[in-house]
Formats: C-alpha cells, sequence, structure tokens
C-alpha cells in the first residue's frame, strides 16, 4: 500500500496572516504543497497569474463549475473563488500533503466530501491588532476599515468547525505551531502503519 498525502484546510479572516505563515511553512517542509486556487477577482499589485491564482473572468469560472473542475467553490465578498479537483488528486495521490487556503464555505464542502481532511483556523490576537493589521499603510477611510473587520468577524464565527485553532501573535510561534499539527499528523498510527511498513515488518518478525 503507497501512503497517500493529507489534505489540509487552512482558513482565516483577512489579516490574521494566512498566507505569510503558509509560505513560510512551505519553504520549511518540502513534502508539502499549497493548491493555487482560481478567482474572478482583479490581480492586485505585485500578485502572479498562475502563482498566486489563476486569474480567470466569469465565464471561464462558470465553464470550470460546469466541467465539474472544482473540488470547491464559493463566492466571496462578490468574487468568486474555486479550487482545482484534479491537481488536488494528483498531488495527494502522489504522497504529496496539499493545503488549501480557503474560506470557510469551501472549507464545509470540503470536509463533506472529504471527512479525512485536517482543519486549521488561524485567528489573530486581539480585536485591536486585527484592526491594525486591516488598517494597512493608514491611506483607507474609516467606513473601509469598518467593513473589512465586520467581514472578518463573519469568517471567525465560523473557528468552531474546524480540527486546530492557531492564534498568530507571534509569527515564529505561530508558524512552529502550525508544523507540529503536519508532524503529528503524519506520525498517526494510520500514517504510520504505511510509511514504515518495512521497519515495523522487520521489527515485529520472530
Ligand atoms: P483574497 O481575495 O483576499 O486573496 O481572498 C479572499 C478569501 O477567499 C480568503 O478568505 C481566501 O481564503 C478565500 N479563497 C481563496 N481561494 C479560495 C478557493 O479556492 N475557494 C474558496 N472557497 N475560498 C478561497
Amino acid at each position: 500500500m503507497s501512503v497517500t498525502g493529507t489534505l489540509y484546510i487552512v482558513s482565516a479572516p483577512s489579516g490574521a496572516g494566512k498566507t505569510s505563515l503558509v509560505k513560510e511553512l512551505l519553504k520549511q517542509d518540502g513534502g508539502i504543497r499549497v493548491s493555487v486556487s482560481h478567482t474572478t477577482r482583479p490581480t492586485r499589485p505585485g500578485e502572479v497569474d498562475g502563482q498566486d491564482y489563476n486569474f480567470v473572468s466569469m465565464t471561464e469560472f462558470d465553464q470550470l463549475i460546469e466541467t465539474h473542475s472544482f473540488l470547491e467553490y464559493a463566492e466571496v465578498f462578490t468574487n468568486k473563488y474555486g479550487t482545482s479537483r484534479i491537481w488536488v488528486e494528483e498531488q495527494l495521490a502522489k504522497g504529496t500533503d496539499v493545503i488549501l487556503e480557503i474560506d470557510w464555505q469551501g472549507a464545509q464542502q470540503v470536509r463533506k466530501l472529504m471527512p479525512e481532511a485536517v482543519s486549521v483556523f488561524i485567528l489573530p490576537p486581539s480585536r485591536e491588532e486585527l484592526r491594525r493589521r486591516l488598517t494597512g499603510r493608514g491611506q483607507d477611510a474609516e467606513e473601509v476599515i469598518d467593513l473589512r473587520m465586520s467581514q472578518a468577524v463573519s469568517e471567525m464565527v465560523h473557528f468552531d468547525e474546524f480540527d486546530f485553532v492557531v492564534i498568530n501573535d507571534q509569527f515564529d510561534k505561530a508558524l512552529a505551531e502550525l508544523h507540529a499539527i503536519f508532524k503529528a499528523q503524519r506520525l498517526l498510527l494510520t500514517n504510520q502503519r504505511v510509511r514504515q511498513a518495512y521497519l515495523l515488518a522487520d521489527l515485529l518478525s520472530e
């Protein structure tokens, strides 16, 4: 029996530092890859097509829905986002652990399809700190920041649907905690039975 990868769902409100944590985790652990989602939202400065997202039109997105190309998809604050089903299945079959950085709606869909998926929710350390992180360079109007805060709350209320909760106060500590989840998962009996099959057979032979 070969080892299949584990599917991880990582969700967080904007401003919790999810993307930076996942980026750093990938640098530290070569056995993990992150799924690049499709989105209909416009590219932000510095974003690269095919790297941060696959940027597509509404029509292209609808075609991908019709061809059952998405493992899950959702509308998040007026834009559509979806996860490529085939890419995820291929990676898992190869034994690679896969991270989906998706919202709570996508997380619910994936949990239904793949109950064995491990889900992690990342929270900011306080309301004040979240507001500070959402304020950016201080160029945004108060109403814009209020909207971002209420959007963050509408994501955070779903924290209790997840297996693990990490608070991102100090980046390095949160990163170590996130990494610990991945490491512990690989040590589960069900995974070790397969991973260490030869060793176990040898150790247990009379
Ligand atoms: P942003 O546009 O700021 O990059 O992302 C907005 C929200 O969409 C975030 O909560 C992010 O996790 C979520 N998101 C990104 N890709 C996907 C996806 O493929 N599926 C779902 N359901 N949500 C996604």
